[in-house]
């Protein structure tokens, strides 16, 4: 059930999960506020009967302080519903080590104390001679704390990364993230970690340990985490649209990265998911039809009338989605992402979903 891209739901998919692992985000919030709507959407899905783990790469928070976050933006979470790839990163340690064993922190207070619930001992200093190194984000990361690391760990010492991303997003762009602090020690060294945080097995396995999932639902803003990281697990995602991947960037993914499901936002777990019909050279999904014209992908409305449907529907983004789910699948099957609008209609949803010619 998880092989496929993009597959037809006829039932709402908050009925076929008992547990939605979220992603926070770009998917429940960006910065501080919250995505519109997604207090309310969640509350939804809860009343239905769902269960939410709110899963989150970053380090440098402890659950409790991600909790305080989410209840502030009016999300009723519970601390131990959230998910930090700390507390992966300290169960791989605590699987790999005996009870008790030192272990340097590199990052910060929240992460020692997921080292210290896990049963080890966190120290901050090599000469203490630690067995094991956790290395995670910190905002005031030292090159001090970096030189404690690769002592520690050219002496020996078990080496795990809570997370492997090079960036962290911030209103100034991109800015160094635990990844890329990881390749110093690793360069200084020659050593490799293991690393806990998504796409790797060790957080999916956390989140289904913590939430007690049996049908899990990922739902994610990022291919080459939240997605890749579903799909290594052999697990059904969903793709939200209000984060970092943009509709070019579906169209380019790679077989790992394709999401079972796709939204525009968390709405998407209320409602079905609309089939697409494929015959050679064509997709249809709802009332657009793409078809191979000369090397690109030609969108056009094939429902009543001119296509004003589609311009004044009351869930515009839905019907934008309808149309990208059919262009994507053309997309991996021709190998191309150019598109180009057949008619007025299809000109509104490709300058929306940003896919406009030039
Ligand atoms: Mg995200």
């Amino acid at each position: 059930m998880t092989g496929q891209a993009l597959q037809a739901s006829d039932r709402p998919l908050v009925d076929q999960h008992d547990v939605a692992l979220l992603d926070l985000d770009g998917v429940v919030y960006v910065g501080a506020d919250a995505v519109p709507e997604v207090p309310r959407i969640i509350g939804t899905a809860a009343e239905a009967g769902m269960r939410f783990g709110y899963v989150t790469n970053n380090a440098s928070r402890t659950p409790h302080e991600v909790g305080e976050h989410l209840r502030r933006l009016g999300i009723p979470a519970l601390d131990n519903e959230v998910i930090t790839s700390s507390q992966a990163a300290s169960r791989v340690l605590a699987s790999r080590l005996p009870p008790g064993s030192s272990v340097l922190i590199v990052g910060t207070a929240a992460l020692a104390a997921e080292v210290e619930n896990a049963g080890l001992r966190a120290v901050w200093a090599a000469a203490e001679r630690p067995v094991g190194v956790v290395q995670g984000y910190h905002p005031e990361l030292s090159s001090s704390m970096l030189a404690e690391a690769c002592v520690a760990v050219r002496a020996g010492a078990f080496w795990v990364a809570t997370n492997a991303d090079s960036t962290l997003p911030s209103p100034r762009g991109p800015l160094p993230g635990n990844g890329s602090f990881v390749q110093v020690v690793a360069r200084t060294t020659g050593a490799t970690p293991v690393v806990a945080g998504k796409p790797e097995p060790a957080m999916h396995t956390e989140c289904v340990l913590r939430t007690g999932a049996r049908r899990p639902l990922v739902v994610g803003d990022r291919l080459d985490t939240d997605i890749e990281g579903a799909r290594r697990a052999h697990v059904p995602s969903l793709l939200v649209l209000t984060g970092v991947a943009r509709a070019a960037d579906l169209l380019a993914a790679p077989p790992g990265q394709r999401p079972t499901y796709l939204a525009a936002d968390l709405g998407g777990i209320l409602a079905p998911q609309p089939g697409i019909e494929r015959s050679d050279g064509l997709a249809q999904c709802e009332n657009w039809l793409v078809r191979e014209r000369s090397g690109s992908l030609q969108l056009t409305w094939a429902g009543d009338g001119d296509g004003s449907d589609a311009v004044h529907a009351s869930d515009q983004a839905a019907v934008d989605c309808a149309a990208l789910r059919a262009i994507a699948v053309l997309a991996w099957d021709v190998g191309t992402t150019q598109t180009v609008a057949g008619d007025q209609a299809a000109r509104g949803a490709l300058t929306r979903l940003e896919l406009a010619a030039g």
